[in-house]
């Protein structure tokens, strides 16, 4: 019934006009179609064939807005794309700094919230949120403020929300013994430490070994001054090794070292993986590109283009990359191990410290 569906849509939009059309998942009829395969699927050919009629036979003037959305613009039809169809392209993007804080605040109406709220700040720590994850920051706020007794909103239920986000409720029954709370102390400070001795990094925000519910049994959170669009190859490698300084503190102090790092070193790999495969910061293979990035619009799978010799050459530079990353994070922790107890100390006596008073530590 497709096409009978289309030609009524049509006919509708017509009498109402002015109207906007709009066309939700527009790829679930506008795929492209086969060519000269066998079988092939009769009733959505001749749906598309329909709209693609219709909207050639459509007067601009009219009044008539024809929309649609869609995550795979790249599987479309070619001839729903051509000129007089769907002509113009408007990619919706990941909201940036400016673009979250205005996000936040349109939710943020329906609320109550204190008056002296910094928006700016929870944007700041909330980069590469999606609108729908900002929204529910907001709302995860609004729960927390009445379950607190708050009469409003405050900044405080705004920021853990946006952990509760990120990492999961605070799981407060949870028993850990002190030999290992040690360790995620020693652990936590060992990351904000490398972060903090190198130059480029995004300055610690908070360090927590409060447990979460997604398992984290503690977390550094760094948060950027400003917006970020590039990132040097110094960067990129200090990246690694502030990713690697958890496990370098472990190794320290503990000569021993636990399952803790599986994120980090999940992190790291797939950060120095792109650096040689995508980004071209690799001496070995100078500019090529490496792999090829087949849908960027969901979550982007990522398709090794070289052949097998080459692929056990990048996992060797990988190796190394994160192997003279994390070099770099020991000699960064021995240098400064005065440092580390003192602040894996005070961590553990007050569980949650803030970026300031880690680095007021930090310069004592
Ligand atoms: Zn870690």
């Amino acid at each position: 019934m497709g096409a009978a569906k289309v030609r009524d849509l049509f006919k509708q939009a017509q009498e109402k006009a002015p109207c906007i059309v709009f066309i939700d998942e527009i790829d679930t009829i506008g795929k492209k179609r086969e060519s000269g395969g066998i079988g092939g699927n009769d009733e959505r050919e001749q749906t598309l064939n329909q709209l693609l009629t219709e909207m050639d036979g459509f007067d601009g003037k009219k009044g008539v807005v024809i929309l649609a959305a869609t995550n795979r613009p790249d599987s479309l039809d070619s001839a729903l794309l051509r000129p007089g169809r769907f002509d113009r392209r408007i990619p919706v993007e990941l909201p940036d700094l400016a673009g979250r804080e205005a996000i936040l605040k349109v939710h943020s109406k329906k609320i109550k919230v204190a008056p002296d709220i910094d928006y700016n700040a929870i944007a700041r720590a909330t980069a590469g949120a999606s609108g729908a994850e900002l929204a529910n920051i907001i709302n995860e706020a609004a729960l927390r403020a009445v379950r607190c007794g708050h009469f409003s909103v405050t900044q405080a239920d705004l920021e853990e929300s946006v952990e509760v986000v990120i990492a999961g409720y605070q799981r407060k029954g949870a028993v850990i013994s002190p030999r290992e709370k040690e360790i995620v102390a020693y652990h936590e400070i060992g990351h904000a430490l490398v972060a903090a001795m190198q130059s480029d990094s995004a300055p610690v925000h908070k360090i927590t070994i409060i447990p979460r519910t997604s398992g984290a049994l503690g977390y550094t959170m760094q948060v950027e001054e400003g917006e970020r669009f590039l990132m040097s190859r110094e960067e990129a490698f200090n990246k690694i090794a502030t990713l690697t300084g958890g496990r370098a503190a472990e190794e320290l102090i503990f000569g021993s070292y636990t399952s803790g790092a599986s994120n980090d070193i999940e992190q790291a790999t797939k950060l120095a993986r792109s650096m040689v495969t995508r980004l071209g910061m690799s001496k070995a293979f100078d500019m090529m590109a490496l792999e090829t990035v087949s849908n960027q619009y969901l979550g982007g799978d990522a398709s090794l283009t070289c052949s097998p010799e080459t692929a056990a050459k990048i996992d060797q530079e990988v190796l190394e990359l994160i192997r003279s990353a994390h070099e770099k994070a020991i000699a960064i922790l021995k240098e400064h191990t005065e440092k580390l107890h003192a602040l894996a100390h005070y961590l553990l006596e007050k569980e949650t410290i803030t970026g300031d008073e880690f680095m007021e530590i930090l310069k004592k």
